[in-house]
């Protein structure tokens, strides 16, 4: 018993840096593993989730580099305000503490958020395998937003349009792709009479991979 409570006193000191600022129930086995492992200064043993990627991946970054750029812009700050850890999975990802005030409040419902090549998830990571499905689909929403972008640029150039309009010509299909096409799922799913989160065709493909996860991430 004296152990328990010796561990349970180190788990305390060392969670403090983490921002669990209680002891975790026994029962929550992930946060336990996590704090475990930080103790011990063993890393945690992630699952294998993706395979490494080809050279040919990096290509991507050609049509999603101004989401990736504004992506990593809000991460960095989210790892200065509430985060505890940074790491790079097929984009860059911000662990939040354990107790901070996003999970207390506005974020409570969910364990994680992708933005394009990266996001936050909640403490202990649980939702990364779900998000990196988001990444595919991100990926892949800014390849066409890029490509209808790129040809509706060359159109108004040959138009004669101006350079300001050529401009708006490209950025409106290709950002607008990555801000409109997540919301576009969720209002297609509330008309089709499903629930707008867990209807949407991205989050049914994320859950359909990843079924054993109980908690809601977007
Ligand atoms: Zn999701």
């Amino acid at each position: 018993m004296a152990s328990s409570e010796t561990q349970k006193r180190d788990v305390r000191n060392v969670g403090k840096q983490w921002g669990v600022t209680k002891v975790p129930r026994e029962s929550d086995e992930s946060y336990w593993a996590r704090i475990t492992a930080v103790m011990s200064g063993k890393p945690q043993p992630e699952p294998v989730l993706v395979q490494s990627r080809p050279k040919r991946w990096w290509l991507t970054f050609i049509w999603t580099w101004q989401a990736d750029l504004i992506t990593f812009l809000i991460v960095l700050l989210l790892r200065a305000l509430w985060g505890c850890a940074l790491f790079w999975r097929d984009g860059l990802w911000v662990e939040l503490k354990y107790r901070c005030w996003p999970v207390l409040t506005w974020y409570k419902r969910y364990g994680g958020t992708t933005f394009l090549h990266g996001g936050m998830l909640r403490f202990g990571r649980k939702a990364l395998p779900h998000e990196l499905h988001h990444v595919e689909q991100g990926e892949a929403r800014m390849l066409a937003g890029f490509i209808l972008g790129l040809v509706s640029a060359v159109i108004a150039l040959h138009s004669g349009s101006s350079i300001m309009h050529c401009i708006f010509a490209l950025e409106v299909p290709w950002l607008g792709s990555w801000l409109v096409g997540y919301f576009a799922s969720l209002a297609q799913a509330y008309l089709r009479g499903e629930d707008p989160y867990r209807g949407s065709h991205l989050e049914e493909a994320a859950y359909a991979l990843t079924e054993d996860e109980q908690e809601e991430h977007l």
